[in-house]
């Protein structure tokens, strides 16, 4: 398994796999990797990827909290242990921010249509413009023909849809299904910061989107979005950020009396300090 920094050097890699005309795919990753990392790129290996190329690298532009940037999970020596099994099949990329950023570490300002002013972008000022900015980097390092995310990160997705529309990047966007505990709990970097309580906790999250699925048939979307703020206004460690029925497509919130079409439910959640965040397909 080869495992580059420079920016040079991991274009000179990828160029040398193109010689032999292969599919590259990228899975771009902020680190502190686990089994939904895995599902991502054994996902992207079955999709007629070849080479799969991984990108570990903590992007400080989409923090919009600073503490939470500091005590983001950092493991670069288990990361690399942890892909050794992939051998030759992926090549890692662990840049800093001056490979990927240069001089300036900051945002380029995007207009993604309002997707990014809900939800999460709501409640993480300026985080979609610090995602879409280091991606739009490093599509342009890598060159990769297919790029694979999380449906974990649905709104991300969505994002990076848009992006690469704005900016016409030519790689196709696909979008991967959550790999979850056998609890039920997402797998996330941010699970191995919740305290014993705060993780037995957690699977509540995604027990709730279950009901909300459930009931999705029988119940008006208010009714739903009621019942949600009252099963975390009772709980006694997990508090609700927002809770949220969506269009997945536009992301606008669906409206009451709106049964026909696609829908998402989106949740974030605080458990103490660490924050989840789940999504299910209502429809
Ligand atoms: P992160 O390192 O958290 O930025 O995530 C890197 C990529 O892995 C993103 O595309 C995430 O959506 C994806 N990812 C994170 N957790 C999961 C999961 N539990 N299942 C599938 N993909 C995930």
């Amino acid at each position: 398994m080869k495992v580059y920094s420079k920016r040079l050097e991991i274009s000179q890699a990828v160029a040398n796999l193109r010689k032999t005309s292969k599919t590259i795919g990228f899975v771009p990753t902020m680190g502190a990797l686990h089994k939904g990392h895995a599902s991502l790129i054994d996902f992207a290996l079955e999709q007629q990827c070849d080479s799969v190329i991984v990108s570990i690298f903590v992007n400080p532009t989409q923090f919009n909290n600073k503490e939470d940037l500091k005590h983001y999970p950092r493991t670069l020596e288990a990361d690399l242990d942890f892909l050794k099994p992939y051998g030759d099949k992926i090549i890692v990329f662990t840049p800093d921010a001056q490979e990927v950023y240069g001089d300036e570490v900051k945002s380029k300002d995007y207009n993604f249509q309002g997707l990014d002013k809900v939800m999460e972008g709501a409640f993480r000022p300026g985080h979609f413009e610090g995602v879409g900015t280091v991606l739009s980097h490093l599509f342009t390092i890598v060159k990769p023909d297919k790029a694979f995310f999380g449906e974990k990160d649905f709104q991300q997705l969505q994002i990076i849809r848009k992006l690469v529309e704005i900016e016409a990047i030519p790689v196709e966007i696909i979008g991967a299904p959550i790999n979850r505990n056998d609890d039920g709990l997402a797998e996330s970097s941010r699970n191995q910061r919740l305290t014993p309580e705060y993780r037995e906790a957690a699977p509540f999250i995604y027990k709730t989107l279950r009901q909300v699925k459930a009931d999705f048939s029988i119940k008006s979307i208010e009714d739903l979005k009621s019942w949600v703020i009252e099963q975390f206004a009772a709980h006694e460690l997990l508090k609700l950020e927002y809770f949220e029925i969506a269009d997945p497509h536009t992301l606008k919130s669906a409206k009451n009396d709106q049964k026909s079409g696609d829908f998402r439910a989106f949740i974030a959640v605080f458990a103490g300090d660490v924050r989840l965040i789940d999504t299910l397909a209502l429809t």
